[in-house]
């Protein structure tokens, strides 16, 4: 007999388990299919294991710079044991795809582990068997796009040009890596290949890498990946992958770079095969929704990557949030005016609402109020004192239209601003709640005054 739920979901990212387990919670039938791993791109091959190889990459930098903290280290005594770096990374991917997968048993959501077909709006086929849903998420994700560039196909073939899911993996370090694309995703890698002394070269088409971050952070964070060494080419047009070179057009020029591998990092392409069958409406190639994550089929939903819009695993976990509200009858819309968006570099980027670009764009009244990191005891004390926090102030309600942080802890104190920008406070409240000393985060509260004290 056909298997009845109240919900169906295809895909068990940040997207879909979020919404499995709060479905479940909230005593809806609950099925969740996934073709591969639980926990999707961010948990398997993105987010969580980026960040371990991260912290490999920054502790073998803190060993290097010891010295500058009055401890000696042997220069011969540090090696990079890239094995063992890729073991712990794995391990902890392990720990947390086993926590969300006892989660969802725990929560007696039941799992499919097969490729998912959306037959029609009240069916999924899994292996052989097909699932009866009252109501269906989809949330497949994306896939790392490799362009149609001459050679690249090959070169992915045979193993020259990786996408970051392959580079997660890779067993050899390369000397020389050449990264296609500086986005997030790219100038990550090229942090911690950086880190552990490969010869990193960024091709961005772009004038500008990480072009959806305000323009003083941009300027100053370019700086900061090329002196620690990131060789960063902007527009650049890549034109042929060859087999042991990278050829792109700059100022109407071909140039050549040699390289020992290619990290292909300039978009990911919703997931959409599972469900084409059905006439779901697309843009761009990803999903439409409404407010409440409705595709034009009102019991089918569509959340996170597969959508195409704002590619960001806390953006899928909300979304699969509002999704489910709207089943169980809720109302809650999805916002989006205070998503925060990170890079995980050397230093880092936090950002939340609008640019300076965009408050100019939209001829909005504001104000800019910058502080250093240089005028933060606890930045002086850990040795950290490259970056700012720059906040963009509305003139007239003192509301806090953006706030824009380059620093070494930067993604972990940003959560205030973003939930101040959401709960419509402003930059008084900011200023006038009292911050630890010493901490990073003071630098929020200084920026938010009318003048700061310690500048
Ligand atoms: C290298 C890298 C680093 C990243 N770092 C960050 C970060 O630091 N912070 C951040 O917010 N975001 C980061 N992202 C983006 C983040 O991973 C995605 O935004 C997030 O994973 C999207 O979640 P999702 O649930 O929409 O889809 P996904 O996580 O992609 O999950 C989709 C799941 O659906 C499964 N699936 C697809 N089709 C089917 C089918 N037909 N049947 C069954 N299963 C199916 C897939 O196997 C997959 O497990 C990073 C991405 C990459 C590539």
């Amino acid at each position: 007999m056909m298997k009845k739920y109240d919900l169906v979901i295809v895909g068990s990212g940040p997207g879909g388990y979020v919404a499995a387990i709060k479905a479940a919670q909230e005593n809806l039938k609950v099925a969740l299919v996934e073709k591969e791993n639980i926990g999707g791109i961010c948990l398997n091959h993105g987010c969580i294991p980026t960040k371990a190889i991260l912290k490999s990459a920054k502790t073998y930098l803190d060993f290097k710079n010891a010295k500058n903290y009055g401890i000696t280290v042997k220069k011969d005594s540090i090696s990079v044991e890239l094995d063992d770096i890729i073991k712990r990374k794995n391990k902890v991917v392990k720990q947390l795809t086993g926590g969300v997968s006892f989660l969802l048993k725990k929560n007696k959501v039941d799992v499919y582990n097969g490729y998912g077909t959306v037959i029609n709006k009240n069916e999924v086929k899994v292996n052989d068997e097909v699932l009866n849903a009252k109501n269906i998420i989809i949330a497949t994700g994306g896939t790392a796009f490799v362009p149609p560039i001459k050679g690249a196909k090959e070169a992915y073939e045979n193993g020259f040009l990786l996408t970051s899911k392959e580079l997660l993996n890779v067993t050899k370090m390369p000397k020389r890596i050449t990264i296609v694309g500086g986005g997030v995703i790219g100038v990550e890698f090229a942090t911690i290949f950086n880190s552990f002394d490969s010869e990193v070269t960024i091709l961005e088409m772009a004038d500008n890498i990480v072009n959806n971050m305000d323009q003083d952070i941009i300027t100053d964070y370019t700086k900061a990946l090329k002196s620690s060494g990131v060789n960063v080419i902007t527009n650049a047009k890549v034109t042929e992958i060859g087999t042991s070179s990278v050829t792109y057009l700059k100022d109407e020029k071909a140039e050549k770079v040699a390289t020992d591998v290619v990290l292909m990092a300039v978009g990911i392409k919703p997931n959409i095969e599972a469900f084409k069958d059905l006439d779901i409406k697309l843009n761009n190639g990803g999903v439409i929704v409404n407010e409440f994550m409705q595709t034009n089929i009102s019991n089918v939903y569509a959340i996170g990557d597969v959508t195409g819009e704002l590619m960001l695993a806390h953006v899928a976990s909300k979304e699969a949030l509002i999704a489910v509200d709207h089943i169980l009858g809720g109302t809650q819309k999805m916002d989006y005016k205070a998503i925060p968006k990170a890079v995980y570099g050397m230093p880092e980027i936090a950002s939340v609402g609008l640019t300076e670009q965009e408050a100019k764009s939209k001829n909005i009244n504001y104000t800019v109020s910058k502080f250093p990191l240089a005028g933060n005891g606890k930045a002086l004390a850990d040795g950290q004192t490259v970056g700012f926090i720059k906040l963009i102030k509305g003139t007239e309600l003192d509301e806090i239209l953006g706030a824009h942080i380059l620093a070494y802890n930067a993604v972990d104190i940003l959560s205030e601003v973003v939930v101040s920008i959401n709960s419509e406070l402003t930059n008084f409240d900011l200023a006038d709640a009292v911050h630890p000393h010493p901490s990073l985060s003071e630098i929020v509260m200084e920026a938010a005054m009318k003048k700061a004290i310690h500048i």
